[in-house]
């Protein structure tokens, strides 16, 4: 079997400079990251085997430790001074371009704008960029884009958003609201947008693919779905024991790209899978 690896696929900086700074923490035993760091299980099991604990984002406040560590989603400054309320020191890992997010939404707000954030509601990075809003709608699909009362429409992005279903819902924002002035601000990430483009390029020349990253994952899910509407076969993995080289028996060309939460031990393994087979 032929295996093709897309162009740019796997860990983007962000999650490696969460990593990085994970790794030099001094005192893991003390220290509770508030969410998972990354979607990536093997990177959980690291965390936890450094004795370090995980506590969900959903609980309000995490239980009283030496250190918090803030996950690359980033949460909003209302969440970040009540963490600091119950820690002695926070290691803040947020992305830039998360921060950048937050930055352009408050800044849109600050002019008057009502603000749409493309995005899932239930997602961490969305909570955190919304947590600091006071007038702002979250839209996950074009269908949900209603009518806004309001005559400025200030729009920003979840950093992993496919570019079209953004560009879908930006229109039809338009289509619905002809009267408002209207303000996008693309803040679609680089690193999920260059991953997207080589997925795009990559299924042009495979019969299948696989897509290696987090269950939880939004961007890897992206790029499963990008697969799916151009109906290619595909299936999605967290790691090469996930995958059954059985499902591949009738193709001799497949595709491997993987999210930005995978390590490149991870993809490697998958793919001399596949080559194997
Ligand atoms: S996916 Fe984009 S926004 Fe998220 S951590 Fe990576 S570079 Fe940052």
């Amino acid at each position: 079997m032929k295996v093709i690896k897309a162009k740019t696929m796997g860990m983007c900086f962000g999650v490696r400079d969460a990593l990085a700074l994970m790794r030099t923490i001094p005192n893991p035993e003390k220290t509770t990251v508030y969410g998972e760091l990354v979607h990536n299980p093997e990177v959980l099991t690291e965390i936890t085997q450094r004795g370090m604990t995980t506590v969900s984002e959903t609980l309000r406040i995490p239980p009283f430790s030496q250190a918090v560590v803030i996950t690359a989603h980033g949460v909003s400054q209302k969440k970040k001074r009540t963490l600091a309320r119950n820690t002695e020191y926070i290691y803040d890992t947020t992305c830039p371009l998360v921060r950048k997010v937050h930055q352009k939404a408050q800044a849109l707000q600050d002019e008057g704008y009502f603000i749409v954030v493309i995005g899932k509601s239930k997602h961490v990075e969305v909570k955190g960029i919304i947590g600091d809003l006071h007038a702002y709608t979250v839209v996950e699909k074009p269908a949900e884009v209603k009518r806004y009362l309001h005559k400025l429409l200030g729009i920003v992005c979840q950093t992993t958003t496919q570019p079209s279903l953004a560009k879908a819902i930006v229109q039809r924002i338009h289509d619905k609201n002809p009267t408002a002035q209207i303000e996008y601000v693309d803040t679609i990430c680089k690193p999920t947008r260059s991953r997207q483009q080589s997925v795009e390029d990559l299924l042009n020349q495979v019969e299948a693919m696989v897509v290696v990253g987090g269950a939880n994952s939004n961007n890897t899910r992206q790029l499963t779905e990008l697969c799916y509407q151009r109906e290619v076969p595909c299936v999605q993995v967290q790691n090469e024991q996930e995958l059954s080289t059985a499902q591949f028996h009738s193709f001799n060309v497949v595709g491997v790209t993987a999210g930005t939460s995978t390590l490149d031990s991870t993809i490697e393994k998958v793919c001399q899978k596949l080559e194997s087979y």
